[in-house]
């Protein structure tokens, strides 16, 4: 019997080379039906990096996928397309030609070596949460909280001014 696909979110980033290239590819060639579709997607922002922040601006775009794939499966197939995309890794948080994360998968939680699910910074990132409430506001984060208030919330405190919509 085939088992019934989960509605998972990828989180997009691109700050090296042609951005918006890069995230198109990257969402062209995750769409593998059966066992990935996506379903929707949100545009484009600009956002000023993070964290590491002597490095170009970036692109951002979040994706909802149904699946097949356990997420196990699809990180490998996510890391396989990053190396495809030409990335390589070099310093943490540092410039990437592509970069996907896997934000939520179904409501499952997960913490094994190499993958955390919900991703664990995701909350805290506007360059998450604004294009993940254009697709997802209703989306529930570990908290409880739906994506939209806690972007509205991050947005009251002035966290927002750094997503721009291209
Ligand atoms: P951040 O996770 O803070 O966004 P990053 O995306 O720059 O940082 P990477 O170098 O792309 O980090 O990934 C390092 C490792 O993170 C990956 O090899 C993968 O095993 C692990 N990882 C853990 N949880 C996740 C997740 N939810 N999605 C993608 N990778 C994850
Ligand atoms: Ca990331
Ligand atoms: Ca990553």
């Amino acid at each position: 019997m085939p088992e019934e696909p989960v509605t998972a979110y990828v989180g997009l980033g691109a700050n090296l080379g042609d951005r918006e290239a890069a995230i198109e590819a990257a969402l062209r060639a995750l769409h593998w039906p059966p066992d990935v579709m996506v379903v929707r997607r949100s545009s484009l922002y600009e956002t000023a990096p993070v964290g590491v922040t002597d490095q170009p601006d970036f692109l951002n775009a979040v994706a909802e996928l149904r699946t097949t794939l356990s997420p196990r499966e699809l990180l490998a197939r996510i890391l396989q397309l990053e190396r495809q995309l030409g990335r390589v890794r070099t310093q943490r948080w540092g410039p990437r030609v592509i970069d996907i994360d896997i934000l939520l998968y179904g409501d499952e939680a997960l913490a094994e070596p190499g993958l955390t699910v919900p991703h664990p910074r995701m909350a805290e990132r506007a360059f998450v949460l604004r294009p993940l409430a254009e697709i997802a506001p209703e989306a529930k984060l570990p908290d409880g909280e739906t994506v939209q208030k806690k972007w509205q919330f991050l947005a009251e405190r002035g966290n927002n001014t750094s997503v721009k919509p291209v």
